[in-house]
């Protein structure tokens, strides 16, 4: 087998680059997917649930798909710079990209809203970090205006590359699976990745889609028929930031899963195309279902997702209660994000570590309180 170098080599007949383009990757893509073992009994559902784990990209979120076709263009197009607004994941994939391209980048992150371990990863990858004071739709209206008079090439999901680069998660889907599933869980944020993921299930099923809004002289990739049908796609926001689910924007979204923490979503009507021509729909969830369920992941399953991810998880098992979703079903959630990513969240929620003397009767003690009864 040969040596895997990144899904725009393996992919490159299905997305807009040449045959002779040289890929900026980092080997992304090709992310397991996970049958959850113990969840589904736990909730007792008669359920296949499969988590497509993105936390296992090369910088620990989805967001890597979309940056190689976004970098790799804007090196084509001969860019000497790129920038995004970003609640965190966007900024540290561009940041570890264009790192790679030899390009500069720069970022704006609302101030004091980004997860640690994404601020981290802007800041090593040497990308100028700009704080804003105001949240991520202000830094969106920043960056399409900035772009507009400076050298920059904006590498947000308007950017129709990024889409391109998700729509594989759907491609990978149906190879691991030999068709689709019934449903698709993801959360919804600016609501790029449900739109890409409803593009590559559709030119998977030969089908057209009013989710895709094809630029100047990009093709339409909808070619020769791979499977019979689409599954039925199904977008979670957090309540405090719901603007799809309430119909309307959010002034000012809250919710402790910041990478989705976003009140007018960019791509708001192909998402609400895709949701409905799938037959699916929004739903939110609270905070407190977000974290139980993160949380739950991560000791009942081994998976540790950022709490944005958990919400796939979390609705899915709301509109399982609901019977929305039936027995029988064959269900994947993308968790879109690594739990590293967001280590203040984790430890808040998680036991604290006891602290003993270094003596073997001290160590003792502690496993006889927690080992678990015969
Ligand atoms: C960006 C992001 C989302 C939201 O995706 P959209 O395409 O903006 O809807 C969800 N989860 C994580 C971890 C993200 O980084």
């Amino acid at each position: 087998m040969a040596h895997y170098t990144g899904l725009i080599d393996k992919y490159r007949d299905r997305l807009p680059v040449a045959a002779d383009t040289r890929a900026v990757s980092l080997c992304e893509g090709a992310t397991p997917l996970i049958e959850l073992r113990n969840l589904p009994a736990l909730v007792r559902k008669k359920v296949r649930i499969l988590a497509k784990f993105e936390g296992l990209n090369p910088t620990g979120s989805f967001k890597d798909r979309g940056m190689t076709m976004a970098v790799t263009r804007a090196v084509e197009e001969g860019a000497r710079a790129i920038i995004c607004a970003s609640t965190g994941n966007t900024s540290a994939s561009a940041a570890a990209y264009a790192a790679r391209a030899g390009i500069a980048c720069f970022v704006l992150i609302p101030e004091g809203k980004i997860a640690l371990g994404k601020l981290s990863q802007a800041m090593m990858h040497g990308s100028v970090v700009i704080q804003i004071r105001g949240n991520f739709d202000d830094g969106m209206r920043l960056v399409q205006e900035v772009a507009k008079a400076q050298p920059v090439n904006i590498v947000n999901s308007i950017n129709p590359y990024r889409i391109q680069g998700q729509k594989t998660i759907a491609f990978e889907v149906i190879e691991a699976l030999g068709g689709p599933p019934d449903y698709h869980a993801l959360p919804v944020g600016n609501a790029g990745n449900i739109t890409a993921h409803w593009i590559g299930y559709s030119e998977s099923a030969g089908a057209d889609t009013a989710a895709l809004r094809l630029p100047e002289g990009m093709r339409n990739y909808r070619k020769q028929k791979m499977v019979e049908r689409r599954p039925i796609m199904l977008g979670y926001q957090a309540s405090g930031a719901a603007p799809i689910v309430r119909g309307r924007p959010v002034e000012n979204p809250e919710t402790v899963a910041t990478a989705i923490r976003i009140g007018n979503p960019v791509s708001w009507q192909q998402a609400v195309a895709a949701s409905r021509e799938s037959g699916g729909w929004f739903a939110e969830c609270t905070d407190e279902e977000i974290l139980r369920v993160q949380k739950l992941l991560a000791q009942t399953e081994g998976i540790f997702c950022e709490p944005a991810s958990a919400i796939a998880v979390a609705g899915l098992l709301k509109d399982l209660e609901l019977g929305k979703v039936g027995e029988g079903s064959t269900i994947v959630c993308t968790l879109t994000g690594h739990g590293l990513k967001d280590p203040d969240v984790a430890i808040a929620q998680s036991a604290k570590p006891v602290t003993v003397d270094a003596e073997l009767k001290a160590i003792e003690g502690v496993i006889r309180q927690h080992l678990p009864k015969t």
